[in-house]
């Protein structure tokens, strides 16, 4: 039998509030990303695409529906196994960075290592590796604050990648860069996704950075509007 999808929604609902100032966040919204795929996620403003990634991520619970992760129903975790699934799993990039100001580069991405009860010695090694893999193995002893945006941005990336996940959900992901570190962040996304086959789901507004992914899902209020393919990506 095939392997099941990495992530198939199907049917997922979100309903924030109750009675008549329920918002349905997202309505029915099935949605299938294999192993290896890179998809972006476009719509206007409050069209449900950060609950999904929400969802997706794991950080949410829908409503109704169903979500497998490699074939697993993420209903029928626990909240800590779904913190488990998180962390042994799936790598998170934000607009923000969300480095910690007082550590090197280096401390910044061994962090999610820490949580995964890594010894000293194999993090640093695989912090150093993932500083690499992004271009950035001669800034490692660097604090954030001597580091441009574009590379803040990709020692966030290579914290998403330390541990070894199976797909990196990019929210934003060059909304605070100007468009020549955009095209640079996506070009180091785009290389992870071709030379090792990383899956990447990523939210944004700009078409020209949704030209990276295979596939663009346009979202309207909730709902997936239409799916657009690229068939030579950028
Ligand atoms: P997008 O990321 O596309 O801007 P969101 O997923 O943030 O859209 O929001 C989808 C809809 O759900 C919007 O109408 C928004 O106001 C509503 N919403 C999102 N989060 C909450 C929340 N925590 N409580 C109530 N409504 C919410």
């Amino acid at each position: 039998m095939a392997d099941p999808p990495l992530i198939a929604l199907e049917g997922i609902t979100r309903v924030y509030g109750a009675g008549a100032i329920a918002v349905r966040a997202l309505d029915h919204v099935d949605l299938t990303v294999q192993d290896g795929e890179f998809v972006a996620i476009m719509g206007p403003s409050g069209s449900g695409k950060s609950t999904a990634m929400n969802v997706i991520g794991c950080l949410d619970v829908p409503t109704s529906g169903q979500y497998r992760f490699h074939g697993v129903e993420v209903g029928h975790l626990t909240r800590d196994q779904r913190a488990l699934l998180r962390r042994h799993y799936l790598g998170f990039v934000f607009q923000g960075y969300n480095l910690l100001p007082r550590m090197s580069a280096l401390q910044n991405v061994e962090l999610p290592l820490i949580y995964q009860g890594v010894g000293r010695a194999e993090r640093e090694r695989a912090a150093l590796a993932a500083l690499d893999r992004v271009g950035l193995a001669t800034r490692a002893r660097h604090d954030p604050s001597q580091l441009s945006g574009g590379q803040q941005q990709r020692v966030a990336i290579a914290r998403a990648l330390v541990g070894d996940p199976d797909v990196v959900l990019a929210d934003e992901p060059t909304g605070n860069l100007d468009s020549h570190l955009s095209f640079e962040i996506m070009e180091t996304l785009a290389d992870l996704n071709r030379s090792r086959g990383l899956t990447i789901v990523m939210v944004t507004h700009e078409a020209d950075m949704a030209r990276y992914a295979h596939r663009v899902i346009w979202m309207v209020d909730g709902r997936i509007d239409r799916v657009q393919s690229n068939d030579e990506p950028a």
